[in-house]
């Protein structure tokens, strides 16, 4: 968990709990974070894992140790509880969550006044203290206190039926089937959308920390079941959220699932229609399916680093009301400028309630593009080396280098070759009108790839 005296990963800290992330470290990374807040107020809630309960109490006793207060929210979706932050305005929150990774897992991820995950320089901060054992411990009398944030599943609820136009969604009598990973977003999507007047089928929906439905990542992969059933009920709508519900996938009436490139560039369409000139926020490593929706309704797009945390920055920076990650990550800025997989699901209902159409409609009126990936090998102490002198060769063209090199072609198709964060490869993934051109691109671009390799190494 720790590397190169690092904390911090690019999305909170993470390890297998009692093997990296023990009660005696947690202790140890929140009396850090403490120390950041100076006796502030912190909302803390944890998702489903086994080692919630317990991380939980570390962290509690860790924060409260160097003269904070705390304002304990239970078990919630890390949506609702920064919702929770960004509406009561406390100095901070903190979320016991590891997100998608598997149940052995769990992470500590830390929050602004604003609900937005800490920035790299603040992360850095904590980082300072918990390495150089700074930790501030408040004198016996000054310890903090130990509250309760009552209400945070509630008003989170509440606040996302205000974006949408609940009577016309409730007189379509949609039937959804939610897949909610045995975790968090079984607390709030059912509720959610029976108020939505739903007819609601939930599977996995029992509170379950090892997890027994199936893997917390909602890829295709972990989906058969949610498509199967959505398809055998004759529902409207399925819908899977990650592990701590910040992500959702859908799936159409077909039982057919589509990818979170698909549903985020449907949302940017509809919202780009109603708000002409906006500026719409997204990686590089988004599809050019959301450039062309951009280009073709007059939409600002602002392309950004790979991570959930730098598009939600990004989005406060430029008060953007609309960002979105191919993973099935959508942040809506008049709710929040997080992901939120609520809120997600309620914008897709409301875009299928306005039109009158079915979800594979409305995704098959897209534009297409075909899409190929590949990885090639690259030690890790040369990528930086092979990722400069890639850029110098194609610098001529049409390429944004915030991230990797992405390149867009004329002909709409384009590839983005990025150093992987966690292996020693560079991934490619490009894009095309048709499946052959897509291969070509890739293959074309992993050979150029694997020459600066070869002459780097030499
Ligand atoms: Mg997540």
């Amino acid at each position: 968990m720790i590397r190169q005296g690092r904390l911090f990963g690019t999305n909170g800290i993470r390890g297998i709990a009692n093997k990296d992330l023990t009660p005696e470290i947690a202790i140890k990374i929140a009396g850090a974070i403490g120390t950041f807040f100076k006796h502030g107020t912190l909302i803390i809630g944890y998702d489903a894992r086994t080692s919630g309960p317990m991380l939980t109490k570390a962290v509690v006793a860790g924060i409260t140790a160097t003269g904070c207060d705390v304002l304990l929210a239970g078990m919630a979706p890390t949506p609702a509880l920064q919702y929770a932050v960004k509406d009561r305005k406390p100095d901070g929150g903190v979320i016991i969550t590891a997100s998608h990774n598997p149940p052995e897992y769990n992470g500590i991820k830390v929050l602004w006044n604003d609900g937005i995950e800490l920035s790299r320089e603040q992360e850095t901060r904590i980082e300072n203290v918990f390495f150089n054992e700074k930790t501030s411990f408040a004198n016996w009398n000054e310890i903090g206190t130990a509250g309760e944030a009552l209400g945070v599943i509630n008003n989170y609820v509440e606040a996302i039926k205000t974006h949408v136009n609940v009577d016309k969604i409730a007189k379509k009598h949609f039937h959804v089937v939610i897949d909610a990973a045995n975790s968090v977003a079984g607390l709030t999507a059912p509720r959610l959308l029976r108020d939505l007047g739903c007819k609601v089928t939930t599977i996995n929906a029992n509170i379950d920390g090892t997890f027994p439905g199936r893997l917390p990542e909602p890829r295709p992969e972990n989906l058969s079941e949610l498509a199967s059933v959505a398809k055998a009920v004759g529902a409207d709508l399925g819908v899977a959220f990650d592990g701590d519900a910040d992500r959702s996938v859908f799936v159409d009436e077909k039982g057919e699932i589509h990818w979170g490139d698909k549903t985020f560039a449907l949302v940017e369409k509809h919202f780009l229609m109603e708000n002409k000139g906006e500026k719409i926020v997204t990686p590089v490593s988004s599809s050019t399916l959301v450039k062309e929706i951009a280009d073709t309704y007059n939409g600002e797009l602002v392309w950004t680093k790979v991570g959930s945390v730098t598009v939600s920055h990004t989005m406060k920076k430029l008060k953007a009301k609309l960002g979105g990650e191919e993973n099935g990550g959508i942040f809506y800025g008049p709710h929040q400028a997080v992901r939120d997989g609520a809120m997600a699901t309620a914008l897709i209902m409301d875009i299928m309630a306005k039109t009158n159409s079915k979800l594979s409609k409305l995704v098959g009126d897209l534009p297409k593009y075909f899409i190929q990936k590949a990885k090639v090998e690259c030690p890790e102490q040369l990528k930086e080396k092979v990722l400069e002198k890639l850029i110098e060769q194609v610098k001529g063209l049409n390429v944004n280098t915030i991230d990797g090199a992405k390149i867009w072609f004329k002909d709409k198709s384009a590839i983005l070759i990025r150093p992987s964060g966690t292996e020693p490869i560079y991934r490619l993934y490009a894009e095309a009108k048709d499946a052959k051109k897509a291969a070509k691109l890739v293959k074309e671009y992993a050979s150029k790839l694997k020459k600066i390799i070869k002459n780097t190494r030499d």
